[in-house]
């Protein structure tokens, strides 16, 4: 695996590769890696002649400082998983290499209510950060596939739609949540918490599966009764949300197909997102 600090060179490199017609597939994380990063590596080579891996703890989309500061860094094991996966490219840039000093001012593209909902509501500015590093990200990398986790189910819907906005060639591909064998969805955050908590988050998994296979019996405000009530039955959860929307809009639906559940959750003061396909 070759690892590139500088932007400036990994371009090169990207694009003496796309000179002689090679796909880049491109996996943006955060570091802190798990097998739901390593899933879109692999789908990645399957696809790909190369693929770019970045880890970048992005300042910008971090609304809670606290929250920047205790983000997991472990670059060291992350190295060997990737390379234990096979990528072929590790991109860790400074925070001066993403945010140069009188670099241009990233303009947003209007992706439309999306962007202000769930999440959006819940971590004011979250987004714009995010669009923010993707869109640096994919000017350096300028990948042909891009490869995210359906774990930030909005995060991947507000990138697909800022790829079409800025009219990137970019093949977007999200791919499913993978999870622990007890049904918690994997996260770097979940390396903060306790075994116990642990055990105890699984009462998202279990209320996302509740609503799901209660779905034909009754009202989409019945089930999301359900779903609270089972989560404010766990004595250590914090509730912060749970919706059940349509999945393209991410707006309240009369329908009772093509729906998704999304909550947040906090155990041990971390904030665990989670959400599930109905
Ligand atoms: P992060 O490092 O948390 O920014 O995540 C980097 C990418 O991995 C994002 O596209 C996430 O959606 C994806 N991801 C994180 N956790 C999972 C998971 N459990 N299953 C699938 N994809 C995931």
């Amino acid at each position: 695996m070759i690892n590139y600090k500088s932007g400036f060179h990994l371009h090169n490199f990207i694009a003496k590769q796309r000179k002689l017609r090679k796909t880049i597939g491109f996996v943006p994380t955060m570091g802190a890696l798990h097998q739901g990063h390593i899933s879109l590596i692999t789908q990645a080579k399957k696809e790909c002649d190369i693929v770019v891996c970045s880890i970048f703890v992005n300042p910008t989309q971090f609304n809670n400082p606290e929250d920047l500061v205790k983000y997991p860094r472990t670059l060291e094991e992350d190295s060997k998983l990737l390379n234990a996966a096979d990528c072929d490219v590790l991109f860790i840039p400074s925070v001066s290499t993403i945010y140069p000093k009188n670099g241009p001012k990233f303009k947003a593209p209007a992706v439309g209510k999306i962007l202000n909902v769930l999440e959006g509501e819940h971590r004011p500015g979250h987004f714009a950060g995010v669009m923010q590093v993707v869109s640096l990200l994919l000017d350096i990398v300028n990948p042909t596939h891009l490869y995210m986790g359906l774990k930030d189910f909005q995060q991947f819907a507000i990138c697909s739609k800022m790829v079409e906005l800025q009219n990137r060639k970019v093949i977007m591909r999200g791919l499913p949540i993978v999870r622990e064998m007890n049904g918690l969805a994997m996260s770097s955050r979940n390396k903060r918490l306790s075994d116990q908590a642990k055990k105890d988050a699984t009462i998202i998994f279990k209320s996302l599966a509740l609503v799901k296979e209660s779905l034909p019996n009754h009202t989409i405000e019945s089930l999301r009764e359900l779903a609270v009530n089972k989560i404010k039955k766990e004595k250590t959860a914090t509730l912060e949300y749970f919706e059940i929307v349509d999945l393209k809009t991410l707006e309240p639906s009369k329908k009772k197909t093509d729906l998704i559940a999304l909550t947040a959750v906090w155990f041990e003061g971390v904030r665990l997102i989670d959400n599930m396909l109905l």
